[in-house]
C-alpha cells in the first residue's frame, strides 16, 4: 500500500486525542488543546437509523424525545454498548475537531478503559478508523490519566489513581509504565445519581430525573458533615397526587443515600492495597492516592478515602479533563509513549 510521507501526512492532518468516556466525552487537537467537551449521548431516530444530535443537544432530548427519537449513551460501564451509535459519534468528534477539511484523515489517540477484552479494543478501532481516523492508537484509561497528571509513570514508584467516572470507578496501581493491579467497578456517579432518586422516591414519595439528581449530587452532596447544612428545593411528581410537589434536600439526605455506594469504591479501593506487592504499597503509603474523574469533585470524597484507606489522598488538577490530556501528551511525541500504548493485534503499529 503507497504510505504518505509522515512529515506531509501530520501537515495535511489534524491529530487528535479523545477520552471516550461514559459520562463525557473530549477531544484534544495536537497544538490546540482540549477543543471538545460534551456528554456522551447521541439522539437516533429510530424510524431511519438516522443520528439526529450528538452531545449536548442529544442529552437535552432525554427524557423529551418524540417516541421514535431515543438518546442513547453509546458507552455503558466504559464498554461500547452500541457500535455503530459510536461510531457516529466518532464520525461527529473527528469531523468537528478539523478545523478545515484536512486531505488526509487524524491520527487518534484513544483512551479506552483498563481491563477491557481485546474484541473490545478491536471494536474501538474500527470504529474509529470506519469514523475517518487514519491510525488509531489505544492507551487504557489510568495509564492515559496518570501522564496527563503527570504522575512518574515511567519510574519504578509504585502509583496508585482512582477514577470515579460516570459509569464505572477505576481503580489501578501502575509501576514502570505498566499497570501492577487493576479493578473496574460499575458503582460510580451515575449509581450515585440513582441512589439518590431512589432515596427520594421512598423518603419523600416524590419522583425525580436523572438530571435532577445529577444537580442535586453535585449542589448539595457531600460525603462529610457540613458544619452550615447544605440545601437545595427540588420539585418532582408527587407518587400519591401524580401533581408537581416541592421539598428541600438536605447534604445529609444525599450522604444517606449514597453511603451504600461509596462503601462499595472504598472496599474495592482496599482490596487492591491489600492485594498489591508489598514495595508498591510502601511507595503509595508514602506519595499517596490520586483521585481522578468527575466523582473526585464530590465534597470530603477524599477526606473519607484518606482516612479509610491509612494514606494521603490528593485530588488532581482539573479531575474532568486529566484523561484527554494525557491523550494529548501521547500525540506530541507517539514515539516516545510507544511502550505504555496498547499494542495493536494487527501489527500496524509501525512510525
Ligand atoms: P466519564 O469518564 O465516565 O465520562 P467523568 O470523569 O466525566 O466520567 O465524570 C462524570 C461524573 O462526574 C458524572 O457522574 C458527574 O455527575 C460527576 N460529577 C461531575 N462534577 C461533580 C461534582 N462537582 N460533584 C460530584 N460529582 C460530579
Ligand atoms: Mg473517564
Amino acid at each position: 500500500m503507497f504510505k504518505l510521507p509522515k512529515k506531509i501526512a501530520e501537515r495535511l492532518s489534524q491529530d487528535i486525542g479523545i477520552d471516550l468516556g461514559t459520562a463525557n466525552t473530549l477531544v484534544y487537537v495536537r497544538g490546540k488543546g482540549i477543543v471538545i467537551t460534551e456528554p456522551s449521548v447521541v439522539a437516533v431516530n429510530q424510524k431511519t437509523g438516522q443520528v439526529v444530535a450528538v452531545g449536548k443537544d442529544a442529552r437535552d432530548m432525554i427524557g423529551r424525545t418524540p417516541t421514535h427519537i431515543t438518546a442513547v449513551r453509546p458507552l455503558v460501564e466504559g464498554v461500547i454498548s452500541d457500535f455503530e451509535v459510536t461510531e457516529e459519534m466518532l464520525s461527529y468528534l473527528i469531523k468537528k475537531s478539523q478545523s478545515e477539511k484536512m486531505l488526509f484523515g487524524p491520527r487518534v489517540v484513544i483512551g479506552v478503559p483498563s481491563g477491557i477484552t481485546n474484541v473490545e479494543i478491536r471494536a474501538v478501532r474500527d470504529a474509529a478508523r470506519n469514523a475517518g481516523a487514519r491510525e488509531v492508537f489505544i492507551i487504557e484509561e489510568p495509564m492515559a490519566a496518570a501522564l496527563g497528571a503527570r504522575l512518574p509513570l515511567e519510574e519504578p514508584v509504585g502509583t496508585m489513581l482512582i477514577d470515579i467516572g460516570g459509569g464505572t470507578t477505576d481503580i489501578a496501581l501502575m509501576s514502570l509504565g505498566g499497570i501492577v493491579r487493576s479493578k473496574n467497578v460499575r458503582i460510580a456517579g451515575d449509581a450515585l445519581n440513582q441512589d439518590i432518586s431512589a432515596y427520594i422516591r421512598s423518603e419523600f414519595k416524590i419522583l425525580i430525573g436523572e438530571r435532577t439528581a445529577e444537580d442535586i449530587k453535585i449542589a448539595v452532596g457531600s460525603v462529610t458533615k457540613q458544619i452550615t447544612p447544605l440545601q437545595s428545593t427540588i420539585r418532582g411528581r408527587d407518587l400519591v397526587t401524580g401533581l408537581p410537589r416541592e421539598i428541600v434536600i438536605t447534604d445529609s439526605d444525599v450522604r444517606e443515600a449514597i453511603q451504600s455506594s461509596l462503601s462499595t469504591i472504598v472496599d474495592a479501593a482496599k482490596e487492591v492495597i491489600e492485594t498489591a506487592p508489598p514495595e508498591v504499597v510502601a511507595d503509595v503509603m508514602r506519595v499517596g492516592v490520586y483521585l481522578t474523574g468527575g466523582g473526585a469533585l464530590l465534597r470530603g470524597l477524599p477526606q473519607l478515602l484518606a482516612q479509610e484507606l491509612k494514606v494521603p489522598v490528593h485530588v488532581v488538577e482539573d479531575p474532568l479533563t486529566t484523561v484527554v490530556r494525557g491523550t494529548g501528551l501521547v500525540l506530541e511525541d507517539i514515539d516516545k509513549f510507544r511502550s505504555v500504548l496498547v499494542d495493536d493485534d494487527e501489527g500496524i503499529i509501525q512510525n
